[in-house]
């Protein structure tokens, strides 16, 4: 599957997401500008409580922006109904948790997983059968897609939860630390399987902790406080500009400014912040 030309899998905007709590509001995404591009891997990254699980549950589908715009497989969020949410959801979106305990049934084999969500996502029954296979082979499963889950390791239900997610090809397939309970040599196996799948034209975006993760990634979104502080593509850090001119600066620049003032001084090749005189 080709992934130039085709348009992002979800575009963010402005996208603000407040929680109104008994303790008072939660301003958890302040203003959220990403692009997740079709068939790449994007990893989203950030201390605790900077508001990754808030932006991939924008992303899935699951909950959408109290302000901005979310596009998520060409929909725009803010003006589908519940029902046609949940549409979205069934057909275009796949999602794992970060417990493998959450995405898989104690009942079902690995096969059986695959063929319920195929059926959940309306894939015709010998097409489904076929993809079963194939991605069980990719996921490096295949020889043990006979057993229920309390029969494989942790790794390989994060496995068959990624074949489960991304069977019948949903437009984005969206993890939020699904390696939190892993070791890190199961780690970097199950990251280089979901690699594999972005080489077939599967859209990633995971969230982590890992910074193994981050570094099998197309693209890191890091967040700092619920905004873009940085992205990383190809190995290089850039500073996100949202639409009102705000930047974060690094916290290692930040504090070089205990008073929170800077003058800003435009050069022939840059712009230069400095403490006031
Ligand atoms: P992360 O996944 O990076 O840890 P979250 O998106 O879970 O961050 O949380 C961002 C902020 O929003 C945190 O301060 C968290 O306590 C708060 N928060 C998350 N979900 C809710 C909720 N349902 N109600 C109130 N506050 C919430
Ligand atoms: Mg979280």
């Amino acid at each position: 599957m080709r992934t130039e030309g085709r348009p992002p899998a979800a575009v963010c905007e402005g996208v603000v997401r407040i929680y109104w709590s008994r303790s008072g509001d939660v301003h958890a995404l302040k203003g959220v500008d990403v692009v997740v591009p079709a068939g790449r891997l994007t990893a989203v990254t950030g201390p605790s409580g900077s508001g990754k699980s808030s932006l991939l549950r924008i992303l899935a589908a699951q909950d959408r922006p109290t302000a901005g715009r979310a596009e998520v497989a060409g929909e725009a969020l803010g003006t589908l109904s519940v029902r046609r949410l949940r549409a979205l959801r069934r057909r275009h979106i796949g999602y794992v948790f970060p417990r493998p305990a959450q995405n898989l049934s104690p009942h079902l084999d690995g096969r059986e997983h695959l063929a319920l969500a195929a059926r959940f996502r309306g894939v015709p029954r010998d097409r489904a059968r076929h993809e079963a296979e194939e991605l069980l082979d990719r996921l490096g499963i295949a020889d043990r897609a006979d057993h229920l889950p309390g029969e494989l390791s942790g790794g390989e239900q994060q496995r068959l939860a990624f074949a489960q997610a991304v069977i019948g090809g949903p437009a984005l397939v969206v993890a939020d630390e699904p390696t939190g309970e892993l070791d890190s040599a199961t780690t970097a196996d199950l990251l280089a399987a979901v690699r594999e799948l972005t080489r077939t034209g599967t859209t990633v975006v995971l969230a982590t902790h890992d910074p193994l993760a981050a570094g099998a990634a197309d693209q890191v979104v890091h967040l700092r406080s619920g905004a873009v502080a940085h992205e990383e593509v190809a190995g290089r850090r850039l500073a996100v500009i949202d639409g009102d001119g705000r930047v974060q600066l690094p916290e290692e620049a930040l504090r070089r400014f205990a008073a929170r003032r800077v003058q800003i001084e435009l050069t022939d090749d840059g712009v230069v912040l400095r403490e006031p005189s």
